[in-house]
């Protein structure tokens, strides 16, 4: 973050994005401030003006004598009236016009007018002041979850990898890529500019680009965008254009993800709104009816307005996802701890989640006398060059440490979960697992030696033939058992969901501590083991790290992506992410989301127990529209200092 390339970027997606964006103008985590935001910037910092203004003329109006203005005492509560009442009546009119959609604030338009029509024009500013900070509030909680997202990119900032005259390769940030480079893109990695298909086959998502949500095949001499994501082949292009700053584009995609989910969120006030509403009306018009009081049914529209309704859910969600943030999770989505809360079972993927992302090769072992060991070696090493696997990785690097420069191959094709098949030198070359690689009874005897050793093997196949096995030891993380079990002490059920073999799988199973296992998985098993849960009414908390779990974390209630290997397809499909590895933050997390909904809960039922005692205060002539609106005032307070509890709940 300090870093000045990386604030320089944020600085121009916050410029960027306060020009363009309209609501979302607060809150850029320019200078990343973490707790100077409350509204900074843009439209945010006139809401923060204008609240306070309110909330000073409300004091004024009933601690303090008011002005005389011409002649006649004019009440300051005016001005809450004005800057936060008018813009609610408005907006609820036109909803009601347009869409004949009942809204709460409906009915604070109404007791505003009646209010106001009475002359109690303190009821009135109180009453749309807390509306509005209500309002302020649940943007606030917008904001903050983007800002996470912020965090999340400039933490992973975009590389492009530059193929030199003589095969090199070579890291560069995205947008110093020049036009005429030739660039290569692994498989989960992002386009990082414009350009042509040289060489490879692959399928690019390109939805944040185009919004066609299906992945186009590419080709030779097809042309590709900058931002598109690469969900299967590795394959070189030429870039037609200087790098973009991806930086931003993902940003802007990101952000736009967020708000599109948004609007699926319902506030609970406007998703009882109707009732309320017919509620209110009805309470109201009886105590007018039956007294002939219309002050009486004024009070009653006050104290019936949803306020505290409004606080409760975002105020907690606030708290908590500060908390979360402290931990390490970054929550792209204000329901997703909501959701979390309702999870019983968690799904880990094995590799690069309970275990390091950075296995290392431990031996290498020819068979059948194919390829001698060193050959072994540089042609796996040479077919994994293109992959993006902590396994392939591992192979890779440590075939470069022996043999130096690694030929190029001539051909690539990655199948998620399973490995990886090239050509090179002329000659097939597939490294995987022994259903996809192939084995003999050598190498399966072989293999077996390695796995009761602890190691994951990957199979090797050259020309169609077993040739070899690498043993790669591919340690668990140190917190992965502890996590587990803190997993399954907050009443959620751990299972393992993986794409290696069951002997591998049930021993990594055992020494973390989980019973439930499901090896051998291909992407889509993992898809269909999520909908199948979730279909029998288990709610699954979709745990992993790679291009195989990027459906599963989707199709899961809630995806946490664990970050750090620059996997952009696994992130871009989760709901939290958990940067900065350890995993020891998870139970708290399960705790914390559980506490929020409780907290949430808890604050509904009291601000509607409030509501309803001073409901038939009101009714009965014993709460007049002044201290039914600070009756009101009170019970919000109580449910926000409630929810700001959360911020340092410990579990
Ligand atoms: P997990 O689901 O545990 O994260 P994966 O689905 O990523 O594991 O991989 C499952 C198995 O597939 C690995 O244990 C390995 O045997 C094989 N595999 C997947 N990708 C590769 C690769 N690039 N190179 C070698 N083996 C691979
Ligand atoms: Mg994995």
């Amino acid at each position: 973050m300090t870093d000045p390339k990386t604030e320089r970027i944020e600085k121009k997606n916050c410029r960027r994005k306060c020009a363009g964006g309209g609501a979302n103008a607060g809150g850029c985590a320019c200078g990343a401030g973490a707790e100077k935001d409350g509204g900074s910037g843009g439209s945010g910092w006139m809401t923060v003006a204008k609240i306070a203004f309110s909330a000073a003329a409300l004091a004024w109006s009933l601690f303090a004598p008011a002005p005389v203005v011409g002649g006649t005492a004019v009440d300051p509560a005016w001005i809450a009236v004005l800057l936060c009442g008018v813009p609610i009546a408005i907006e609820a009119v036109e909803a009601l016009v347009r869409a004949f959609d009942v809204k709460a604030d409906l009915l604070v338009a109404v007791a505003l007018v009646a209010a106001l029509a009475s002359g109690e024009i303190f009821a009135a500013g109180e009453v749309a002041f807390i509306m509005a900070l209500g309002e302020e509030l649940e943007d606030w909680t917008v904001r903050r979850a983007r800002r996470g997202i912020e965090r999340l990119v400039s933490l992973s900032p975009r590389m492009a990898r530059i193929v030199a005259q003589d095969g090199s390769e070579r890291m560069v940030p995205a947008d110093e890529v020049r036009a005429g480079n030739r660039v290569r893109v692994l498989p989960g990695e992002t386009v990082p500019a414009d350009g042509t298909v040289s060489d490879g086959h692959t399928a690019l998502d390109q939805s944040a680009v185009t919004g066609e949500p299906m992945p186009e095949d590419k080709g030779p001499g097809d042309s590709v965008a900058s931002g598109s994501v690469n969900r299967f082949g590795a394959f070189d292009f030429v870039a037609s254009r200087d790098g973009t700053d991806g930086t931003l584009q993902r940003m802007i995609r990101l952000v736009q993800a967020a708000d599109a989910r948004k609007t699926r969120m319902v506030r609970l006030a406007d998703r009882w709104a109707t009732w309320i509403v017919a509620a209110a009306f009805a309470t109201a018009l009886a105590a007018w009816l039956a007294t002939g009081e219309a002050l009486r049914a004024v009070a009653v529209l006050v104290v019936f307005c949803p306020c505290s309704l409004v606080l409760a859910t975002p105020t907690a969600v606030m708290a908590a996802i500060g908390n979360a943030t402290k931990h390490g999770f970054l929550v792209r989505e204000g329901d997703a701890l909501e959701r979390l809360a309702g999870v019983s079972r968690a799904a880990f993927d094995k590799t690069g989640t309970l275990t390091l992302a950075k296995p290392g090769v431990v031996a290498v072992e020819s068979v059948g006398g194919v390829v001698s060991q060193g050959e072994l070696l540089r042609l796996a090493g040479a077919a994994e060059s293109r992959s993006e696997h902590p396994l392939g990785r591992a192979v890779a690097a440590r075939a470069r440490e022996e043999a130096g420069r690694l030929a190029e191959p001539e051909s690539f094709e990655m199948v998620p979960g399973r490995g990886v098949r090239a050509r090179v030198g002329g000659r097939a070359v597939a490294a995987g697992t022994a259903g996809f690689a192939g084995s003999s009874a050598e190498s399966d005897e072989v293999a077996r030696r390695w796995r009761e050793r602890g190691c994951t093997v990957v199979h090797v196949a050259v020309d169609g033939s077993p040739a070899g096995v690498l043993a790669l030891s591919d340690t668990l993380r140190g917190d992965a058992a502890e996590s587990v079990a803190g997993v399954r002490s907050a009443g959620v059920e751990p299972v393992l969901l993986t794409g290696d073999n069951e002997g591998a799988a049930r021993e990594a199973a055992r020494s973390v501590g989980i019973s439930e296992v499901k090896s051998a998985c291909l992407p889509e098993d993992k898809l269909a083991w999520v909908v199948a849960s979730e279909a029998h009414d288990r709610p699954v908390c979709m745990i992993g790290d790679g291009v195989n779990d990027a459906p599963a974390l989707k199709a899961a209630r809630v995806g946490i992506a664990v970050c750090g290997s620059g996997n952009d397809l696994a992130a871009d499909a989760a709901d939290i992410a958990l940067v900065g590895g350890g995993m020891k933050g998870l139970p708290h997390l399960l705790r914390l989301a559980r506490k929020t909904r409780r907290t949430i809960a808890a604050g509904l039922v009291f601000s509607m127990a409030v509501n309803f005692a001073a409901v038939a205060l009101a009714a009965a002539g014993l709460l007049p529209p002044v201290a039914g609106a600070l009756v009101h005032n009170a019970g919000s307070f109580l449910v926000v200092a409630n929810s700001a509890l959360l911020l340092h709940f410990k579990s």
